[in-house]
């Protein structure tokens, strides 16, 4: 049977799903929002949310370990992860519960349970079926493993089986040095486990500038965790005290714990989307600028769309899809435009394009950048933090982007992008007032510096 008509139905409430349903909502369309677990996915129940309340007691750590340096005199007695994990399931709770508040108060009809598509926008769940005028993919992503790699949760654990552990572990070999293998080696290095970062490319953070990639290295090997990089996985072998973990060239690395974190792949098998006849690739729904499958009035949204895997993003391109719908006619979203944070100690983030892209795009000649050290930062010195805030532009041009690295340099990405996407140039930014002493005044100097005329830099 088929239960009413939506104007708007969502299969997957995670940031993609929830946002679009509440923007909906608000523009008067009517909202079905179907969803197997919590609403708010998995950034806020097993990724952004719980992950940085895990790096924020670990920066407490940190602090407690350094004090001396700031003339506190107080000892680190251990780290008790009942609390940490009571402290994390707090907050998770508390916003779960304000996410859930407002889904009701929109007027939002919530079915619960695992929806698949069944015709073209149309969703069953159980013995029930739904129909949409219009149709969201919002699925979102899962832990992908390599092959003969056999996840158990015990010794060989994805970052969702990471988050509910008990305990410390004495020593850790974190696979994959991106985004969530760098944030959980920071975390566990901070509650004093031995951490082995293994990642088959070059360098960590692939993704971002090299010379934020060199200076996280430089930083993580200060704070002694090892790091393998161009180093690809060979095979595990795990017995009841820790795993071995092989990698190419024969070196073998025991440990506690293998935290797999190699990626993470699209939640479509088995949920109709192929049958219905959605143009898919790799398991990946594809979508063109404006959210939009190739199918009529069928749009797909989040980390099931190829491209960044962020909560953000997700946010984004739900209110994009929900004013599209409500004939708003918004502005499509641009990928390089979404800010990047790694919030490690120290913390990596960059919107725009790094230099090695840039000059790719434009030509060597056509591109400059200018890099300002965070040593003559007065606010980052009292922090006693290092790093950098570095500018790509285009000669004569708009600033492309924007890479900074040093300790909560991710409150900086904000005036980052607002300086990226609005195409300013360097000598639109020099002139603006930065509260002193603040990090933002570094994005000041920054652009001081590429305008010509540096104040706390060498000319
Ligand atoms: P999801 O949040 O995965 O939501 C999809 C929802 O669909 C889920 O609730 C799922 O239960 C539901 N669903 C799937 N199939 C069905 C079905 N058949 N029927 C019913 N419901 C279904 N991003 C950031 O921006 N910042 C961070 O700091 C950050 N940290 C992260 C840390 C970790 C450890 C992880 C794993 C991810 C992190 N992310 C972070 C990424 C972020 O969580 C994702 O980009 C975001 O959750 C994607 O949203 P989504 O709506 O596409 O998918």
């Amino acid at each position: 049977m088929t239960d009413g008509e939506f104007d708007v139905l969502i299969l997957g409430a995670g940031s993609g799903g929830y946002a679009c349903a509440l923007r909906a909502a608000q523009l008067g369309l009517s909202v079905g929002l179907v969803e197997k677990g919590n609403l708010g996915g998995t950034c806020l129940h097993i990724g952004c949310i719980p992950t940085k309340a895990l790096l924020h007691a670990a920066e407490i750590a940190d602090q407690t370990r350094e004090s001396a340096q700031f003339g506190v005199t107080a000892t680190l007695d251990g780290i008790d992860m009942v609390g940490v994990n009571s402290y994390k399931d707090k907050v998770v709770a508390r916003l779960f519960k304000g996410l859930t508040g407002l889904i009701q108060g929109r007027g939002i009809t919530v079915i619960e349970g695992e929806g698949r598509m069944t015709g073209l926008r149309q969703l069953t769940v159980g013995d029930t079926t739904y129909a949409g005028r219009h149709l969201v993919l919002a699925s979102g992503s899962y832990s992908r493993s390599l092959p003969g790699l056999d996840i158990d949760g015990e010794r060989v654990l994805t970052s969702e089986h990471a988050l509910r552990l008990d305990r410390v572990p004495s020593s850790v070999v974190v696979l994959g040095g991106g985004v969530i293998g760098c944030e959980f080696a920071s975390v566990w290095a901070s509650f004093g486990a031995e951490v082995t970062i293994v990642e088959a490319l070059p360098r960590l953070l692939p993704v971002e500038d090299e010379a934020s990639s060199k200076a996280l290295e430089r930083a993580f090997r200060k704070r002694r965790i090892q790091i393998r990089t161009g180093t690809p996985f060979q095979s595990v072998k795990v017995a009841d005290e820790g795993v071995a973990v092989t990698v190419e060239g024969g070196d073998v690395i025991e440990a506690e714990l293998l935290l797999v974190a190699v990626g993470r792949g699209p939640t479509s098998d088995g949920l109709g989307y192929d049958e219905q006849g959605v143009a898919m690739e790799r398991g990946f729904v594809l979508a063109d600028e404006r959210c939009r499958t190739n199918l009529e009035n069928v749009y797909a949204v989040g980390d099931i769309v190829p491209g960044l895997q962020l909560a953000h993003r997700g946010f984004q391109q739900g209110i994009f899809v929900a004013e599209d719908i409500a004939g708003l006619e918004p502005s499509p979203i641009d990928e390089a435009g979404i800010p990047r944070v790694t919030y490690s100690h120290p913390e990596v983030a960059s919107v725009g394009l790094d230099e090695a892209a840039a000059r790719a795009a434009y030509s060597d000649d056509a591109v400059e950048t200018v890099t300002y050290d965070l040593g003559g930062n007065g606010k980052s010195q009292i922090l006693m933090t290092q790093g950098f805030v570095k500018l790509v532009r285009r000669k004569d041009g708009p600033v492309i982007g924007v890479h900074l690295v040093g300790d909560r340099v991710g409150e900086l990405i904000g005036e980052a992008q607002l300086i990226y996407n609005w195409e300013a140039y360097a000598e639109d930014v020099a002139p603006l007032v930065h509260a002193h002493p603040t990090q933002t005044e570094a994005l000041g100097e920054a652009h001081l510096a590429l305008a010509g005329k540096p104040l706390h830099a060498h000319a």
